[in-house]
């Protein structure tokens, strides 16, 4: 075959593979989204697992009418514009991408008001060729995206969603671990109009409240607090005790400035600090959270953000095991049986 440029619905679908793997991954998207508008409140409504319908509505600083076409498209962002900004990241989005995935495999409606305008747009696309209807509409200061029938043109893709259950357990998830690391925005989550999760914003100085409004006030209340920094790397952690000990990683939540993520370096020095203190081989339970100079972490590693890179992964890890077993070791590892 001769060499052809992909068209920008194929090429955006493509792209879609790598960010979308799942609705949580939408769920991901879009409330990360909303959080980097400054949204204070943030509700999110799903159907049927999200295989059928995921809206989010937040009241942030919305997109103006004439940039709402631009906001679909890949590679359209208004969170960089520069190397420079690349290597200090301070947003959970930059790759402009989320958007333009998702509207290629779903039938996506973006509604949105920023405040100075005095009308509501809303724009359709399905499937997204690349014509962009834009109708006014009523909507409050804010913005509402609904992703309706996810991957219903891609049948491939639609095959490996689980039951409705198991992807919402996944959406669940995920907006758990969103709103640990932002406290001061309220969540509500609803699956089939039915309210799932109430998080209301907690005030800044009150970041335990929503750790016990997620992981439970019996967590919060036998766990080993501790807060500390080193060379401009900080640490603020949570560490279950003993009763909280699990066969799986259920309870595990780490964060490097503010983003969510399973990353190996994190657990391995946690579970390895559990294990000399403790002698604990397996899954502990905590909540934390990792502050590192922007340039000095790499976020670009994944086009879904799961992972980073430490440019001093050996010292960042040997930190993080001598001040949570410095921790562990000044506490009992029985307190709950004394606690409630
Ligand atoms: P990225 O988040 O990487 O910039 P996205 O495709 O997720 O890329 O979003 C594209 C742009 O659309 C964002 O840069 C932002 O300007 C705008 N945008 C998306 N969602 C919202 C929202 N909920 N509120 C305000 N602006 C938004
Ligand atoms: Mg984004």
């Amino acid at each position: 075959m001769p060499i052809k440029l992909l068209p920008p619905q194929l090429a955006n679908q493509i792209a879609a593979g790598e960010v979308v793997e799942r609705p949580a991954s939408v769920v991901k998207e879009l409330v990360e989204n909303s959080i980097d508008a400054g949204s204070t409140q943030i509700e999110i409504d799903i159907e049927k697992g999200g295989h059928k319908r995921i809206k989010i509505r937040d009241n942030g600083q919305g997109i103006a009418r004439d940039e709402l076409e631009l906001a679909l498209s890949r590679h359209a962002t208004s969170k960089i514009a520069t190397l420079d900004d690349l290597e200090q990241i301070l947003s959970l989005g930059f790759r402009g991408e989320a958007l333009a995935s998702i509207s290629s495999v779903s039938r996506l409606t973006l509604t949105s008001k920023p405040a100075h305008q005095d009308q509501a747009w809303q724009a359709h696309c399905h499937g997204r060729d690349m014509a962009v209807k834009l109708n006014p509409v009523a909507h409050p200061d804010g913005t509402t995206i609904d992703a309706a029938d996810l991957f219903y043109n891609t049948p491939a893709r639609r095959k490996f969603l689980r039951t409705e259950k198991t992807e919402f357990q996944h959406i669940d998830d995920m907006v758990k671990r969103i709103a640990l690391s932002h406290h001061t925005v309220g969540f509500v989550l609803r699956h089939n109009g039915k309210a799932v999760r109430k998080f209301v914003a907690r005030s800044e100085h009150n970041k335990s409240k929503r750790i016990a409004d997620v992981v439970g006030q019996k967590f919060l209340n036998n766990s080993t607090y501790l807060k500390t920094d080193y060379d401009g790397v900080k640490i603020e952690a949570w560490l279950g005790s003993l009763s909280e000990i699990r066969s799986s990683n259920d309870c595990q939540f780490s964060f490097v400035n503010g983003r969510g993520m399973r990353d190996k370096l994190i657990l391995h020095a946690l579970r390895q600090a559990y294990e000399m203190t403790w002698g604990i081989a397996e899954q502990p339970a905590f909540v934390v959270f990792l502050a590192v100079p922007a340039r000095d972490v790499d976020v670009n590693v994944h086009p879904a953000k799961h992972e980073v890179r430490f440019q001093q992964a050996r010292l960042v890890h040997d930190f993080i095991v001598q001040v949570v077993s410095q921790a562990l070791g000044e506490d009992s590892p029985d307190k709950a049986s004394k606690g409630g």
